[in-house]
């Protein structure tokens, strides 16, 4: 779970060109504009990142004119993210700023102040999220099947450590795209459609899932494939085009965009070079291919590198990029697989509303 709320230490000030009011302050990976003077290296903090949406409370009121959001109710007059202020990326003086820094004191006296300590609970920070479209509801079958990993990636800015442990090392980069995750899977027989969280009702034509599953002639797909490999294959990827995150790419059609294969009879992720030989083969299309990379960068070269044009359509910048090594591997820090993600600023800047 990523911890939106956290005690950090301010690791590096450095001023900001032509600004005397403010300067820019490092948290993890993140740079952070804070009125100069009030937090030195070293300094304990409480930096909440960029997504969180801060409660209605008094120590936060001073956000309201910039960063209030209402209510989000479903049709059912259900409150499913309540009123808050978001904190998102800015920028200002021409310098990007992630995420909120408060001293100490806005904690609560019996707070744990140790080193990384998850306040996120604590202090009633959510995660704001969009609202869910229309299309996408649908219904559903049930809770995201267990035999399955629900998809994710963890931002670079929090695993400095991690690229310092695997610098050197060859990574494959893909371009991260901004539409919904979509899982396909064919089990013992079974053929099932998740969306991110769920696992969708696949007779329910009115869900963009199902119908892009159908449209898409995925069950067949997966079929073939279950016959030529000889087990049971499951695929993820990101669902783009129409009606989908204001389609930002201009699809004409929907398309689905391969970024993981899996093999539920090992419970394993397929390796990259597998996984191009699987889309290929059973006409899946992959993510953007970026080419690779050895992985000799800090978290600010990552961050830079991920700005530009997406692949999709080079009138647009891209929402990111993620990082995998070549043979899928465990690493303990990340808590899962090796893989990560950097998102591209101006991305955030332009369209993370
Ligand atoms: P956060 O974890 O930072 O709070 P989030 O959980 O909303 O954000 P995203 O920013 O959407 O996650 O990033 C993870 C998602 O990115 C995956 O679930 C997947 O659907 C999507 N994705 C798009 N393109 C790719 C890609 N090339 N490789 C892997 N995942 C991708
Ligand atoms: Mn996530």
């Amino acid at each position: 779970m990523r911890k939106l709320a956290s005690v950090q230490t301010v690791n590096a000030v450095e001023a900001i060109a032509n600004a005397d009011a403010i300067e820019k302050v490092r948290v993890l990976g993140w740079w952070v504009v804070v009125k100069k003077g009030d937090f030195q290296v070293g300094d304990k903090v409480v930096y909440c990142e960029i997504d969180s949406l801060l409660p209605e409370r008094p120590e936060f009121e001073f956000l309201r004119p910039s960063c209030y959001k209402p209510a989000q109710i479903d049709s059912l007059g259900v409150t499913t993210l309540p009123a808050g202020f978001r904190i998102k990326t800015i920028k200002l003086r021409g310098q990007v700023s992630q995420g909120i820094c408060f001293p100490l004191s806005i904690a609560a006296a019996d707070t744990p102040l140790d080193e990384s300590a998850d306040l996120t609970d604590r202090l009633g920070v959510l995660k704001w999220e969009p609202p869910v479209p229309v299309g996408m509801r649908g219904k559903v079958k049930g809770e995201f099947p267990g035999f399955l990993p629900k998809t994710d990636e963890t931002r670079v800015q929090v695993l400095e450590s991690v690229l310092n442990r695997h610098r050197g090392r060859l990574f494959y980069v893909t371009e991260k795209l901004d539409g919904t995750s979509f899982t396909a899977f064919l089990r013992e027989g079974e053929f099932g459609v998740c969306s991110r969280n769920m696992w969708m009702d696949e007779t329910d034509e009115t869900n963009l899932l199902v119908q892009v599953a159908r449209g898409l002639r995925i069950e067949e797909k997966l079929r073939s494939a279950r016959m030529k490999l000889g087990f049971d294959p499951a695929i993820q990827g990101e669902l783009i085009g129409p009606g989908v995150r204001k389609n930002k790419y201009a699809l004409k059609a929907h398309a689905l965009r391969v970024f993981n294969v899996l093999n539920l009879n090992s419970y394993k992720l397929i390796d990259h070079e597998e996984m191009s030989d699987f889309t290929t083969s059973f006409g899946f299309e992959s993510v953007p291919q970026l080419g690779t990379m050895i992985l000799d960068h800090t978290v600010d070269e990552l961050v830079a590198y991920s700005a530009g044009v997406s692949a999709l359509n080079p009138e647009i910048q891209r929402e990111g990029v993620v990082f995998r090594p070549l043979a899928e591997e465990y690493d303990e820090e990340i808590g899962g697989r090796l893989s990560f993600k950097a998102i591209n600023p101006k991305f955030l800047l332009k369209y993370d509303d």
